[in-house]
């Protein structure tokens, strides 16, 4: 039996297909050839994967209605206690307890950790049991001296074409803005990939700033930088996600 040679499309089209099976509602490819041309001197796909061809990008977005209570603090009934004193110093005696907007926030990343990654995994055996090499990337901890992680996804994703980088140092996408939870698998397996955005997703980017004067320990400083030990050390309030105006599932937030 003679075996049909499917198209690069065929193929890219099958492999989107079971990853949206799989629940995957962000998806992207990035070559990896592009990645070491732009991105030389962040760790290599082909670290994981030898003669690695494609980043796949997948991933889903957070729920809308959660991702808009961070706004609103006062939900948590989060009531002053002593190791939150020193951060009410600094923020004004009128304002809620230091990590009261992410109360609701923690318990639907890890929820939101724990999917993606299983479908980056069922996604890395299937073409593993297909043949081809892929490297799913687990739920990925930084290592907390340098703040560093063996893999970056944003690159891959400005790459695919997904989004682009925010002022909040999140790739910001047209349909979930920075709203979005995201896994890689690396694979020696040729995919079409995208290409990075042409227009400006968000030209007003540079002078919204919501993000950066809204942020809770002042971690970042409107160009495109942040401190991520200020931001960790605070606890990741998400407040520079869930103000962001780009997005089409923005739900009207507080004032506060
Ligand atoms: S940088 Fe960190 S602390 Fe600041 S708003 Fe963003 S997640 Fe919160
Ligand atoms: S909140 Fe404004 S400045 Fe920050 S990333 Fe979003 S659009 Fe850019």
């Amino acid at each position: 039996m003679v075996e049909t040679i499917k198209a690069p499309s065929e193929v890219g089209a099958e492999v989107e297909a079971y990853a949206r099976s799989l629940g995957a509602e962000i998806y992207g490819v990035a070559s990896a050839e592009k990645y070491a041309e732009v991105f030389p001197r962040k760790p290599q796909p082909s670290r994981f994967v030898d003669d690695a061809k494609s980043v796949i990008i997948v991933g889903l977005p957070f729920s809308q209605e959660i991702m808009a209570t961070v706004a609103m603090p006062w939900l948590a009934e989060i009531h002053r206690k002593g190791s939150d004193e020193a951060a009410m110093d600094q923020r004004g005696s009128q304002r809620p307890p230091a990590g009261a907007e992410r109360y609701f926030m923690g318990p639907e990343n890890t929820m939101l950790t724990h999917e993606v990654s299983m479908i980056g995994y069922r996604l890395a055996r299937k073409l593993h049991n297909e043949g081809h090499r892929a490297f799913y990337l687990p739920d990925v901890v930084t290592e907390p001296r340098f703040k560093t992680a063996p893999f970056y996804f944003m690159p891959a994703m400005y790459l695919a074409g997904m989004g682009q980088l925010g002022m909040n140092c999140s790739i910001i996408t047209p349909k979930y803005g920075p709203r979005i939870r995201v896994t890689a698998v690396i694979t020696d397996l040729e995919l079409p990939a995208g290409e990075p955005m042409e227009e400006m997703l968000y030209p007003d980017c540079k002078t919204c700033l919501e993000c950066v004067k809204r942020c809770p320990s002042k971690a970042m400083d409107g160009r495109y930088w942040k401190n991520v030990f200020k931001c960790s050390n605070y606890g990741c309030s998400a407040t520079c996600l869930s103000v962001c105006p780009v997005g089409e599932d923005m739900l009207p937030l507080s004032a506060d």
